[in-house]
């Protein structure tokens, strides 16, 4: 090599180094921008998971958050998992656990041109952070770990021990996660006073409050349940086909189940949620929904009516698998079915079967509901916890509105069930209702604005947790 050229490729790498330190992840939006670039997605097939961006992701947050992991225990959870503990100084406080996941879901093929900025470039642009993560549920992760490192360079510590539990499966179940990191924490015997989960948001243009935001902490969640129906019966050659083939009995079976929908009623969680509004809403909603003994069943039925409020009111029936028949000549002798159900609190596994029995009525079809997990029940709207998050809101969005609610879709919460009996699930994240189909969908984002604040928020969620004596509400 001659001089010249060593020289050059001296200049080139100092050049490239300044880049990189130009490059580095300086601030909050930086570091979640770099953590969007991650592609950490969880597929329905094992197989296609690309892990090595699991690991790459947690040694991002080991540079990322110095501090948190040398003061906190860090613990690897089916190796890509994490269980951090910060230790609390008053050991007879029961903890508090904090969650949330470092996986995403996939970008359904075809989409890719439509997002303005590449799912996975984490592009800062026009004051918002572009990617497939931004609010499911990677600023959730980043947020809580920028407000622990925040605290500790303060030289903060936690009366009482906070739990991080950030799994790496959830939108494909958390059975590798969540679960695997709820037994490890059971078998130590640990129980915590209260948790919270990924779920509720604050939304900006809530269409019954006007005139402020509304952080929505949810209470509840419903339940996912999928039953597998089957009928078995006589085959054969198609030229002698029986009076009712198997798809037939099933076809008809389904049919009768998606023409019996549950009926639409008002859960706990929703009446607490109409009911912390009611004073805020113009006329006629303000009477209503202070009147709920006697407007409920109306109030039912009206959002039953409306798809964006319609899983709200009622326990969801989503014909989503039929297979049957192998060649077109042969009538087969058995055709499966999969429905998956969405409860509402208050219904049950064993009320659910007991209900598709009595609609399938045909013992040709046996029902089986398989693999479930527990069904979280509803937290204390005035417990403890709820007390912190609200005060926490207050103190960075002071006109906001905190009311309980009610989670349509699922979290790994389900997996804490014996550890907590209060689950809450929030982020602090502001957004506008036009935001929300971007999470799993196309186009996702957060303002830079809503996610430093998002921050703030965690931040005081946090020191409300650590302190362990919130105020509780009187009722
Ligand atoms: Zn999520």
């Amino acid at each position: 090599m001659s001089v010249s050229r060593a020289y050059a490729v001296v200049v080139s790498s100092i050049v490239f180094l300044s880049s990189l330190y130009a490059l580095a992840d300086e601030s909050p939006e930086q570091r979640l921008a770099a953590a969007i670039r991650y592609e950490t997605i969880s597929y329905q097939g094992p197989a296609r998971i690309d892990y090595g961006q699991f690991q790459k992701f947690n040694r991002f947050l080991e540079r990322s958050f110095p501090r948190v992991f040398d003061t906190l225990l860090v613990e690897a959870v089916n190796e890509h998992s994490l269980l951090m503990t910060w230790q609390g100084t008053d050991s007879s406080l029961p903890p508090v656990l904090f969650t949330a996941h470092s996986d995403v879901v996939p970008i359904e093929p075809g989409t890719e041109p439509d997002w303005p900025h590449p799912p996975f470039a984490g592009v800062i642009s026009q004051e918002n952070i572009y990617g497939r993560g931004t609010l499911d549920d990677k600023q959730g992760l980043m947020g809580w770990l920028e407000a622990a490192e925040g605290l500790l360079a303060e030289h903060f510590s936690p009366r009482r021990t906070l739990v991080f539990a950030f799994g790496h499966d959830e939108e494909v179940g958390g059975r590798e996660g969540a679960r695997e990191m709820a037994e490890l924490m059971a078998g130590r015997g640990m129980q915590f006073a209260w948790m919270i989960d990924e779920g509720g948001l604050i939304v900006a243009d809530n269409p019954l409050v006007a005139d402020r935001p509304v952080a929505l902490v949810n209470i509840a969640e419903k339940a996912y349940v999928t039953l597998t129906l089957t009928a078995t019966g006589e085959g054969g050659h198609s030229s002698s086909p029986p009076a009712i083939s198997t798809i037939g009995r099933l076809a008809a079976a389904l049919a009768r189940i998606e023409a019996n929908p549950f009926p639409a009623r008002l859960s706990e969680p929703v009446v607490a949620m109409l009911e912390a509004v009611a004073p805020y809403t113009q006329q006629p909603e303000r009477f209503i929904f202070s009147n709920l003994w006697l407007t409920g069943p109306l109030v039912a039925s009206q959002m039953s009516g409306e798809r964006l409020t319609s899983a709200f009111v009622r326990s969801t029936t989503a014909l989503t698998m039929f297979n049957a028949g192998v060649k077109e000549n042969v009538v087969p002798q058995r055709a499966e079915a999969k429905i998956n159900f969405r409860l509402l609190p208050g219904d049950t596994v064993e009320s659910l079967i007991e209900r598709i029995e009595g609609i399938v009525d045909d013992p040709e079809v046996t029902i089986e509901s398989g693999n479930w997990d527990g069904l979280p029940g509803i937290a204390n709207k005035d417990g403890e916890g709820f007390v912190v998050i609200a005060k926490a809101v207050a103190a960075v969005y002071p006109q906001a509105l905190v009311v309980p609610s009610l989670l349509t879709a699922t979290t790994d919460t389900r997996h804490y069930i014996e550890l907590a009996r209060d689950q809450y699930r929030f982020h602090g994240v502001l957004v506008d209702s036009a935001q929300t189909p971007s999470i799993h969908g196309t186009g996702e984002y957060i303002s830079v604005a809503s996610y430093l604040r998002s921050i703030d928020i965690a931040r005081e969620i946090l020191l409300g947790a650590a302190a362990g004596d919130a105020p509780v509400a009187v009722q």
